[in-house]
């Protein structure tokens, strides 16, 4: 966090270095990133991203759409807009926020964007499946995805039983927890692995983390069998 100086933010562990919270999915033929974070040039220059061909949205805050405007290097290379996956509320937001990518005059420069409206129904981005999760961050309906037998929860704090359904089944599942103090829009870490014992996924990891939870070292010594904090850069494999 910019000007603190906790044991957090000044530890040497790389792990204890967090950009904001994204996701790059790929397959064969397809790669794409859930939310564009205000680091995702930073993210997409430090994992070396070289194609990208959709952009999924869990939700409207700017942590999860600010840099949205540093796609067009993509587009730059593949002459191609960029598919843009979101909910009815995000794509009215990213409008508004990003109103010169929509403009009727625009000027050289700027990205090209071709917008998907995406609701409950499960759909398809390139080769790659997606079930829409509804979830709750407070009030503010987010999306979570999954994606064969993984599951990508942020910024939630409560699940309505028809959609830990959809959860139900997952190998492994990533989930928000915040810190260990209770948060009026984010799972603490007890309650994130709660919710994964609760669903019975093999393995559990977490990510959106404050520096208020403490060092990673010590934090995952006592976590559960399974569960680990997630770190950037980390990769998962799955069939
Ligand atoms: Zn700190
Ligand atoms: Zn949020
Ligand atoms: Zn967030």
């Amino acid at each position: 966090m910019i000007a603190c100086s906790c044991e957090v933010c000044t530890s040497t562990d790389k792990k204890d270095k967090r950009y904001r919270s994204s996701i790059l999915v790929e397959s064969e033929f397809t790669t794409f990133v859930i939310d564009t974070t205000p680091d995702f040039r930073t993210q997409m220059l430090n994992e070396n991203v070289k194609k990208l061909d959709a952009v999924l949205f869990t939700h409207l805050h700017k942590d999860h759409i600010a840099g949205l405007d540093d796609v067009k290097a993509f587009g730059y290379f593949s002459g191609k807009p960029m598919q843009v996956y979101a909910n009815a509320l995000t794509e009215e937001a990213i409008k508004r926020e990003f109103a010169y990518v929509f403009s009727d005059k625009k000027y050289p420069g700027i990205p090209e964007i071709n917008l998907n409206t995406i609701d409950a129904e499960p759909f398809m981005i390139g080769d790659i499946p997606v079930i829409p999760i509804l979830v709750w961050h407070h009030k503010l309906p987010v999306l979570a995805f999954r994606i064969g037998k993984f599951t990508y929860i942020t910024d939630a704090n409560k699940i309505e039983e028809a959609e830990k359904e959809k959860i139900r089944g997952s190998e492994t599942m990533v989930v928000n927890a915040l810190r260990h103090k209770q948060h009026l829009s984010h799972y603490t870490l007890e309650e994130a692995v709660a919710l994964v014992k609760e669903l019975n996924v093999p393995k559990g990891y977490f990510t959106h983390i404050s520096h208020q939870l403490g060092l990673q070292a010590v934090v995952n010594k006592d976590l559960p069998f399974g569960m680990e904090l997630a770190y950037d850069g980390l990769q998962l494999f799955f069939d």
